[in-house]
């Protein structure tokens, strides 16, 4: 009797443990299922990237990919029902989204069994946990049960390991979403190992020194992957030397990955919400003034250069890197005093990486309302930031090409060039105002 094996952000066919699941009946049917709901709320290099994965997919399992386009909960239903499936099989979605409409999948489903089996974690959401039960609120503890907790070794699955069956006359197919966008990077399972092996070959040595330098090719870029699933972080971790420099350093930030994930899968409203809620007290400015600064911000043009390069880079490409993303987000909250929302929504129309546990949760540390967040009262000087982390200034001179030739790139002395902004606000009268603004919810 045949299985339906349905994907969603495990868009790969190695490490795959759903895949083995359903591979144990003789036939698998490989379905994806294209949400309008999704497709209208994700930005448009996320429509892009998944189009693009969906048909290294298809070209991988020899064109043997469903893919259709409606709501799951009716959809699945129905090709499971057409092909006589004895299970439905998926890799488990910890996201609030993804689990409501599982649960309304596995309602339709009736009698046939929604398997869940792996998830995207390295350890998935509520394995590790307080010895009460409760759900770790700082991270650091957490890290520490997280190493003892461990996972598994890869899952050996491939192509072949299942018999794949031909989607043809089950249901409509649909277009795989192409909406034309230049992504600038290898997309799919074979572009995600190949990116992983180089890194791990040749960055990981150095990635605790140079992973706060957005002037060097410091970091991994593997976000986009790890967010559609295109390999598995397991697969990665085996690949390291965990005992090499840059190693520890690197797996804390997957530790980072599947913390945040818990935290948005205990607390789903803390996707839009104030995760502390003593912090809904705090004074924002939502005005017109206000919204002329949101869109200098995103522009890339509100006079301080390491803000400006990182919001260009991220309109340019569809990426920052992770200290400016800190940077800029501390800015528009501190220097701003805009709702983190607001900038949160604006990255996760423009990254092609947007997840929402690690970009609701990354906005929330740096507003100082997330879980074990940085000090409110911490502000960053954007300045300081800019000279301490790209230190020659090529990252500000290579994405603002008005500062190519300014004598001092971070604008600390010498002429502002011609056509770049005067700073919008004067950083120290507004740290000074946050600060106002922070001790009055205290009182
Ligand atoms: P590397 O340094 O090579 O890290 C390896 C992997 O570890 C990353 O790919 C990522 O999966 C994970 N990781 C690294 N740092 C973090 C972190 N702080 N929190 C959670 N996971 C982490 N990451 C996203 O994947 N999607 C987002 O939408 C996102 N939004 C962010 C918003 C803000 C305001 C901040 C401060 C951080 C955000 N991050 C987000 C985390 C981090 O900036 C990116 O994961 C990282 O820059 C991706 O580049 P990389 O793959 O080269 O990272």
């Amino acid at each position: 009797m045949p299985a339906l094996l349905w994907f969603r952000r495990d868009l790969r066919l190695r490490d795959h443990p759903a895949l083995l699941a359903a591979a144990e009946s003789q036939d698998v049917l490989a379905c994806f299922v294209v949400d309008p709901r999704l497709e209208n709320s994700s930005g448009q290099r996320r429509l892009q990237f998944l189009g693009d994965t969906l048909r290294r997919l298809q070209d991988d399992l020899g064109g043997r990919l469903l893919v259709t386009r409606g709501r799951a909960e009716e959809q699945i239903p129905r090709i499971a029902k057409k092909i006589d499936a004895t299970a439905v099989h998926i890799s488990e979605d910890f996201a609030p989204y993804g689990k409501r409409r599982d649960e309304k999948v596995c309602a339709a489903l009736g009698s046939v069994p929604l398997v869940a089996t792996g998830s995207p974690y390295l350890v998935s959401p509520g394995r590790v946990t307080k010895d009460d039960g409760e759900p770790y609120k700082v991270f650091t503890p957490f890290l520490r049960k997280w190493r003892e907790e461990g996972w598994r070794k890869p899952a050996q699955s491939s192509a072949d390991s299942a018999r794949w069956l031909d989607p043809a006359h089950v249901v409509k197919q649909c277009a795989i979403p192409d909406p034309g966008v230049e992504l600038g990077l290898e997309t799919g399972e074979a572009a995600a190992l190949s990116q992983w092996k180089q890194f791990a070959d040749d960055g990981l040595q150095r990635y605790a020194e140079d992973r706060n330098r957005p002037d060097l090719p410091g970091t991994s870029r593997m976000s986009a992957h790890l967010k559609f699933g295109t390999i598995h972080p397991r697969t990665m971790v085996a690949a390291m030397n965990l005992g090499a420099a840059g190693a520890q350093t690197y797996l804390r930030e997957l530790a980072f990955r599947d913390f945040y994930a818990g935290v948005l899968h205990y607390w789903p409203a803390s996707a839009w919400r104030n995760w502390n809620s003593d912090f809904d007290g705090i004074q924002t400015d939502t005005g017109a003034e206000a919204k002329r600064r949101l869109e200098a911000w995103k522009a890339g043009r509100t006079g301080f250069p390491i803000v400006d390069a990182g919001m260009r880079q991220l309109h340019e490409t569809g990426f920052m890197h992770n200290r400016v993303r800190m940077i800029v987000a501390s800015f528009l909250v501190k220097d701003l005093h805009l709702p983190w929302q607001w900038g949160a929504e604006w990255f996760l129309d423009q990254l092609t990486d947007g997840d929402m546990a690690n970009n609701q949760h990354g906005w929330q540390w740096c507003a100082g309302c997330g879980t074990d967040a940085a000090p409110y009262f911490r502000v960053f000087n954007p300045t300081t930031q800019g000279q301490k982390f790209d230190p020659a200034g090529d990252y500000i001179r290579y994405w603002l090409p008005e500062l190519r030739g300014a004598e001092d790139v971070h604008l600390r002395k010498g002429e502002r060039p011609q056509g770049y902004p005067e700073p919008i606000v004067d950083h120290g009268t507004e740290r000074a105002e946050a600060l106002r603004r922070y001790q009055d919810i205290g009182s």
